[in-house]
């Protein structure tokens, strides 16, 4: 084939190749992509300009990005220069001030000077985080650094759980049900508690002081049968709302009795100490003339006498509260305890370990202890009507 212009183009484009040519080699490369075109120029400059060269007389200047012929030319002088960089300063001062007012404290120095650092984006939840950076001690901290949940991994399951454990659910089948392990369940039950007893405080400060209350106990036990434990609950006789509880072991009566000490011990009767520590820790939000309503238990009369000598005790013969079906044919009459009695068959219901004939128990008091928190405040500020906050609370906010 005899030498001439089409034989050193690149076969595949057909193009010219822009190297010189060596004899019988066939050059395989060319620079074959597309270019950009040149953005035509409309009210500012294109980004690469079409004519070379200065773009501007050292006596007409234009701003930055101007194309000639839009707007007036100015004559920049020092006065114009001082007065832009004046500008901008104090612009940037006044980010940065609002910044360090707006911007969370440094976790480590504590200082208010943080300004952003960027953002991360957090798998468990798919939120993107503001990151922070100190202008103290240049550490960095997150919005997520100040939170309850900070370096949870699965904050998602929460409220779920939350839900679960109050809606009787066995920690196991609540693993199942949300693909965790059952040691991420127990673990959540006990930052879930610590919450709770926060938000319980603060529910019941909002809809209290309470002026008519109930005082009960229930049976259940921990490990065995053998070893019983009382859970004592005051409840509002008008919302149904639970404002305190208490746990303590107790002997294993009747006919378990002589078993129990067999096996286990003598064990100690802890309720008392317990039911004081429960008054004790609701005077908040219990009106110290509040009427409290109770069965003829012997020992509540003087209890509470002595923690709260202003009340007015009444006591009621308990009745064996009627069951649905058959039981609401029996003629049980008004029962003056029915809210406190109904608000115990809640708990009984909704908390799984507290069911009567079930596979689930308390292995530890304080697991007991931590499951009842979390149901309190679940049953405070979901299952009930929501109260009307108090009268007082409302004159309290009226005169500030
Ligand atoms: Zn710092």
């Amino acid at each position: 084939m005899p030498l001439n212009v089409a034989t050193s183009a690149v076969r595949s484009y057909r193009t010219l190749s822009p190297l010189p040519a060596h004899r019988g080699v066939l050059r395989r490369s060319a620079l074959c992509c597309t270019f950009r075109r040149l953005t035509p120029p409309r009210g500012y400059l294109a980004l690469c300009p079409v004519e070379p060269g200065l773009s501007s007389t050292a006596k007409l200047q234009r701003w930055p990005g101007q194309l000639r012929g839009y707007g007036n030319p100015i004559h920049p002088n020092w006065l114009t220069w001082v007065l832009v960089v004046f500008l901008e300063y104090s612009f940037n001062l006044t980010l940065k001030l609002k910044g360090s007012r707006m911007n969370p404290l440094c976790p480590r120095c504590g200082a208010s000077g943080s300004v952003k650092h960027g953002r991360f984006h957090r798998f468990d939840d798919a939120q993107s985080i503001q990151r922070y950076r100190c202008s103290e001690c240049g550490k960095t901290h997150s919005s997520a650094t100040h939170t309850p949940t900070y370096r949870q991994k699965r904050r998602r399951l929460n409220r779920l759980i939350e839900m679960d454990i109050s809606s009787s659910t066995a920690q196991r089948r609540i693993a199942i049900k949300h693909g965790c392990n059952r040691k991420t369940v127990a673990r959540k039950v006990v930052f879930l508690a610590a919450q709770a007893r926060e938000k319980s405080d603060k529910w019941l400060r909002q809809y209290g002081p309470f002026d008519s209350v109930q005082w009960d106990e229930l049976i259940t036990f921990e490990h065995s049968r053998l070893k019983p434990l009382s859970v004592a609950v005051m409840s509002c006789t008008r919302t149904r709302c639970i404002i305190g509880f208490g746990i303590a072991q107790i002997p294993a009566s009747g006919q378990i009795a002589k078993r129990s000490v067999e096996k286990y011990g003598k064990r100690r009767n802890l309720s008392g100490p317990m039911r004081k520590r429960v008054l004790e820790s609701v005077r908040d939000y219990v009106s110290p003339k509040a009427a409290i309503t109770m069965d003829e238990h012997p020992r509540y009369a003087g209890e509470i006498k002595e923690v709260y000598p202003g009340m007015s005790q009444t006591q009621h013969k308990s009745v064996r509260g009627s069951l649905t079906g058959q039981g609401e044919l029996k003629r049980t009459g008004f029962d003056p305890l029915f809210n406190i009695n109904h608000t115990l068959a809640m708990m009984r219901d909704n908390v799984k370990r507290l069911t009567r004939r079930t596979w689930c128990t308390t292995k530890e008091v304080h697991m007991l202890d931590d499951v009842l928190a979390v149901y309190m405040h679940y049953h405070n500020s979901t299952l009930i009507p929501q109260p009307e906050p108090s009268l007082q609370n409302q004159s309290d906010s009226d005169n500030t």
